[in-house]
């Protein structure tokens, strides 16, 4: 793998273990919002790197939206980067968690739970999701209300688009006034989720899902009971896919 430097130019911490790099990496080859690079560190025994998700377009300065994982190989260290640390980024981001690989639709749903809302934060900067859709959905799923990042911007998007734009934040492990409670595909059962979106799931729509492999896998076979599957370029569907573990 090729290798360029980087430097934290800026740490948000969200809450305890939870935060945004924005890393100066000005070699890193143009992108596609939704793909992923990797980000690396030199330790004694090796070079240790992890994909992430880019949470914002192709540019300059890039931003990267992580949960520590407390016995993880490498999030402790992007943990403990402050402001001027450097760190190794890949030169090119690869994956097709991109517009690029979703069929065009009315309804752009983007599901996604704990930092999986990374590659949105991205795609939502650009104008081509917004030419493409015409209503775009916003699910994050997290366990507590302070895990919900992003909330402002989100929020810019609902100011300026209107009944074109909802984002649904989904808690399942506390009640919080505004946000669903319980797991998104609890939510999709009960009809919460729909009400809430005044949106259903239907065959018009492109769905991408990102993060927690079991909630990947209890999506898919909720939303094939209605007809919606996945995605192939020889096989049309709507639901395009982005696993983290
Ligand atoms: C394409 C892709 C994009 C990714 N993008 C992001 C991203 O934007 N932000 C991010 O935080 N992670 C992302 N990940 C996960 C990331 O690559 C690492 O797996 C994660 O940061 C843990 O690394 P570690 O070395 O600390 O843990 P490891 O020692 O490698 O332990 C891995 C374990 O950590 C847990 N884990 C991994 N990722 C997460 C997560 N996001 N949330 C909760 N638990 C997790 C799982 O139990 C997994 O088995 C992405 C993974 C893939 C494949």
């Amino acid at each position: 793998m090729k290798w360029t430097p980087g430097v934290v130019t800026r740490k948000t911490v969200w809450s305890e273990g939870l935060f945004t790099l924005a890393i100066e990496a000005p070699e890193v080859s143009p992108f596609e919002p939704g793909q992923f690079l990797q980000l690396g560190v030199e330790l004694e025994d090796g070079h240790v790197h992890r994909p992430y998700s880019v949470a914002s377009p192709h540019g300059r300065t890039l931003e990267f939206f992580i949960v520590l994982v407390e016995d993880g190989k490498l999030t402790p260290h992007l943990w403990s980067k402050e402001v001027g640390d450097s760190i190794d980024v890949s030169a090119r981001a690869a994956g097709s968690f991109t517009l690029s690989h979703c069929p065009d639709a009315s309804v752009l749903w983007l599901v996604g739970t704990g930092t999986g809302l990374a590659p949105y934060i991205a795609l939502l900067r650009t104008d081509e999701p917004w030419q493409r859709y015409s209503k775009i959905v916003v699910v994050h799923g997290v366990r507590h209300s302070t895990d919900l990042a992003y909330q402002q911007e989100l929020a810019g998007h609902k100011e300026r688009y209107g009944d074109r734009f909802d984002s649904i934040p989904v808690v399942s492990r506390q009640e919080v006034p505004g946000a669903l409670s319980g797991r998104i595909t609890t939510c999709i059962a009960n009809g919460t989720l729909e009400a809430a979106a005044h949106q259903a799931f239907t065959p018009d729509c492109c769905v991408m899902m990102c993060g927690n492999p079991d909630m990947l896998t209890d999506m898919e076979t909720l939303l094939g009971e209605r007809g919606i599957k996945r995605h192939k370029a020889k096989d049309p569907g709507q639901i395009v896919v982005e696993r983290y573990w």
